[in-house]
């Protein structure tokens, strides 16, 4: 099996280490990460400016790319410039959270979403742990399991999974979910500092607000110290209300 492991948090994150080291249990790893950290990027790419592939030595004997672009990027140069025809695409271990509405802000989610445009079975992981420093040990047997699983069932490749950590040992960690998207919202402030020359700039900061008390969202597993794993569907049409603006057909 060829595996193809991106991220956002950039090629020398932690992250993305503990994720090839797994990886590379279940077959051929290559890896292409953006060169500098790209949370937050979306599904960004990049129009009008050069895109450059750097090979990388940062994985040793693994061939490694560093991409001067976002995530998604990553994956188009992947396929359309080296060629690469992976049978399963793996982005992580994200640094922080990606559960609900994060899958629209998310570079990690952004890197499987692309997986699944070209067919190909895509995975993004996610620790709940922000630091650069965080603990991968446990995330690491999770995505071992959740391969283990892959291999005995090759999930559908249109169906990209969002698959979050809790920040826990894994002793406590208590299973796993699949769950849905949980309802909510980023509620954001934003710190206002002056620059050196007299200008006003902002740093902004969210927290995530919910509005959803039902047990079987992703918010909710994680909560109670499950892995949520949240199967995505690239097709945002609301399939459901199309009957609305019917009236308007003509
Ligand atoms: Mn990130």
């Amino acid at each position: 099996m060829r595996i193809l492991v991106c991220n956002d948090d950039g090629i020398t994150a932690r992250g993305l280490r503990a994720l090839v080291e797994v990886a590379q249990e279940f077959g051929e790893v290559v890896v292409v990460a953006p060169d500098r950290p790209q949370s937050g990027m979306g599904h960004a790419i990049s129009i009008g400016v050069p895109l450059r592939l750097y090979p990388s030595r940062e994985f040793g004997d693994i061939p490694a790319w560093a991409c001067s672009g976002t995530p998604a990027d990553c994956v188009k140069l992947a396929t359309g410039v080296l060629g690469e025809r992976p049978d399963l695409l793996l982005s992580g271990i994200n640094h922080g959270a990606n559960f609900s509405i994060s899958v629209f802000y998310s570079g990690t989610l952004s890197a499987a979403i692309e997986g699944a445009f070209e067919g190909i079975p895509s995975i993004g992981f996610s620790l709940l742990n922000y630091s650069m420093e965080a603990d991968f040990t446990a995330a690491q047997a999770i995505v071992r399991e959740i391969l283990l699983l892959q291999a005995g069932q090759p999930f559908p490749a249109h169906v990209p999974l969002n698959v979050n950590i809790p920040n826990l040992p894994l002793p406590e960690i208590q299973g796993i979910r699949i769950t849905r998207q949980a309802k909510g919202r980023f509620v954001e402030q934003f710190e206002e500092r002056i620059d050196p020359y007299g200008q006003p700039y902002y740093w902004m900061v969210g927290r995530f607000e919910s509005q959803d008390t039902d047990t079987d969202t992703d918010l909710w597993a994680l909560e109670k110290g499950y892995v949520s794993v949240c199967p995505l569907l690239i097709d945002l049409t609301a399939h459901s209300y199309l009957h609305h603006w019917e009236m308007i057909r003509r």
